[in-house]
Formats: C-alpha cells, structure tokens, sequence
C-alpha cells in the first residue's frame, strides 16, 4: 500500500483523489505525509512566529467563529491601532524568544488608505530589527498591497476559511471571490501569501477535503497554511459547534502536507486546547510552523516556557530565518520538479 514517494506541486486535484487521501487508515495516511515532509524540509525544524493583534475589536463583518466581530457580545474591547513604538517593543520581545516571524493583525474588513502609511512604518521598523513581517489587515485592494511590498513586508495572511460550498453557512458579508481577489492582489503584488482556514466549523469532511483543494489549486501555493483548530468563543453563532475528533484534525494536517508539500503547515489558533500528544502527531504528520509566545489576536496559545519543554522533549528546533528555507527549497523544488511552475 505505501507506495508513494514522490510528491509532486500540483495544482490539479479533485475532490474524490483529496477525500480518498481523508479515507486512508491513519498510519498509512501519516507515513505519505512524512515522507513528502521529508522530501522538501527538515522534519526536525519548526518555524516559529509570533502574532501580534495592533487593532483589536470592533470589526463590521459577521464571521461566524469572530470574538472580534462587532456585532457579537463577547467581552472583546474594541480598542484602536497601537503605536508604533509599542508594537516594536513586542517585537523586540518576540524576537528576543526566538520568533523569526512577526505578524500584526488588524480587525478591519479592509485597511482604509489612510491607513497604510502608519501600518508600513511599522513594517519597516520590525523589519529592522531582523525579523520577518507579516500582516492580516482583511481586504486588500492592488494598491495597498504593493505600498505594503514596497514598506518592506514579506507575508500576507488572508484565509479561505472554509470550502466555498460551506463559506456561506459562516460569513454572510464578503463573498469567497473578494478573498480570491486579495489574494490576486497579494501575489501580484510579489508579497508571499499565508492561506489556510479553519476547521471544526462543523463543516463534513468532504468540505474539509473541499478547503483543502481549492488552496492547493490556487495558481501558487500559499507559502505557508495555517490549519486552525475552532476555538469556541461564548457570543459568537458557532460557540456549541459538535468538537472535531482531534484524528480528523491530524488527518487534515496530513492531507494539507500531501497537497502542498513545499508549503509551511503552521498550527495556528486552537493550540492550547492541544495536549502534547496530539501535537507531536501533528508534527509527525507534517506542520513544521507554530504560532507562540504571544496572544494568538484574542484567544489564547501556550506559552513560550511550554512550547520550548515541548521542542527539547520531542527532539525539534526552530527554523533558522526563512531566507535560507526558501534557497532549499527552490532548489529542491527546481531539482525534483524541473518544469513545472511553482512560485511557492
Ligand atoms: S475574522 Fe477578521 S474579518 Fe472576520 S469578523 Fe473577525 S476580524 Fe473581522
């Protein structure tokens, strides 16, 4: 049965081939995803990124899972964009315990214009501290992300969230074409995209396999995925969901590996309701990207001390800054894939 051991970037999946990966057993779905892991990363090396919220709260759109959303009750403050100064000094912080990675998060449903200009000064400050920036501001329109490109940002987050043929039981106030279109703009914009969705939602695993190939026959790959767990907030319309078994969470992450097996698989909000187990099997099925050390925007994610005794307990390191990965793993992608275009 495990006769795979070549994966390919492809960009031409169908439902059926992702479920039939879903209905794998475990251990046979597991050992594919290892071995495309091994084929383009070190399996020992974990990225390591830090999420910052610089605006929290008080968003005007109706995402279903959102503490933030506006129009939910749930004990979030509203609060306006930091400083720049305050936002470095986390930075600093962030970097001080190992993140490569920082990411500034906004709650808007799109950045006004006036907005860009203190959001890429910003960029430009982290930046100069040595560490990757990354932004999720919603919305982008073409403009606004090559101002961001050109203040120095390296990654933009905008999620799919969910199979377009469930996005709309969640989100009623932006259609899946806007975030195709965001995405358009950050591609073309030469930023690399950060895509992946949530599940859990109570969404089938057809839909779960349906999440999965429409990011993997995106025209590039996102560079990274984040795999969110639902963290179920009081307030919000999908707070009681029926809870994912944590196998299917493991099979998800396994799935994305195949899929995209030169992207990062990041394990993103709803890590801190994870027990270590269940992480190293994440691990072994493919992420190599975690979130730590700061709040994940308003929910929270283990803590540095944790996640460390965590790593020197399961033998992992973090990843050394992207710039060296990225060498690796075009060139490995070049090599074992010679003709076929990837801008991941
Ligand atoms: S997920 Fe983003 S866009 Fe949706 S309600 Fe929350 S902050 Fe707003």
């Amino acid at each position: 049965m495990s006769e795979v051991t070549h994966f390919p970037i492809r960009h031409d999946w169908t439902r059926a081939e992702v479920e039939a990966l879903f209905e794998l057993p475990l251990p046979e779905l597991l050992f594919r995803a290892a071995c495309a892991h091994r084929q383009y990363f070190d399996p020992r090396q974990v990225q390591v990124s830090t999420l910052l919220s610089i605006k929290t709260g008080g968003c005007p759109e109706d995402c279903g899972y959102c503490p933030q959303a506006a129009r939910y009750h749930t004990g979030v403050q509203a609060s306006k964009l930091m400083d720049t100064d305050a936002v470095l000094e986390k930075a600093r912080q962030a970097k001080a315990a190992g993140a490569t990675r920082f990411c500034m998060g906004a709650a808007w449903r799109s950045p006004k214009d006036r907005d860009i200009p203190k959001v890429a000064e910003m960029i430009r400050e982290v930046k100069a501290l040595g560490l990757e920036t990354c932004a999720t501001l919603g919305m982008l329109t073409a403009s606004q992300a090559q101002a961001l490109k050109e203040a120095g940002l390296d990654y933009y987050n905008h999620n799919l969230d969910t199979d377009p043929e469930y996005y709309g039981s969640i989100i009623h106030t932006r259609e899946v074409q806007d975030r195709l279109d965001t995405l358009a703009h950050v591609r073309d914009a030469g930023l690399k995209t950060c895509c992946g969705g949530i599940v859990g939602m109570g969404e089938s695993r057809r839909q779960r396999a349906g999440l999965l190939q429409t990011l993997a026959n995106l025209p590039a790959h996102p560079d990274s995925v984040p795999i969110n767990r639902l963290v179920q907030v009081e307030g919000t319309p999908l707070h009681g969901t029926v809870e994912l078994d944590p196998f299917e969470f493991v099979r998800t992450i396994a799935v994305a590996r195949i899929l995209m097996p030169a992207s990062m698989v990041r394990l993103s909000a709803g890590r801190d309701t994870m027990s270590d187990e269940l992480q190293a099997l994440c691990f072994l099925a493919g992420a190599n990207s975690i979130f730590y050390g700061e709040k994940l925007l308003t929910t929270g994610n283990p803590d540095t001390e944790r996640d460390q005794a965590l790593f020197a307990r399961l033998g992992l390191q973090p990843m050394p800054v992207a710039e060296a990965m990225d060498d690796r793993i075009s060139a490995c992608t070049t090599t074992v894939h010679a003709g076929i275009t990837e801008a991941a």
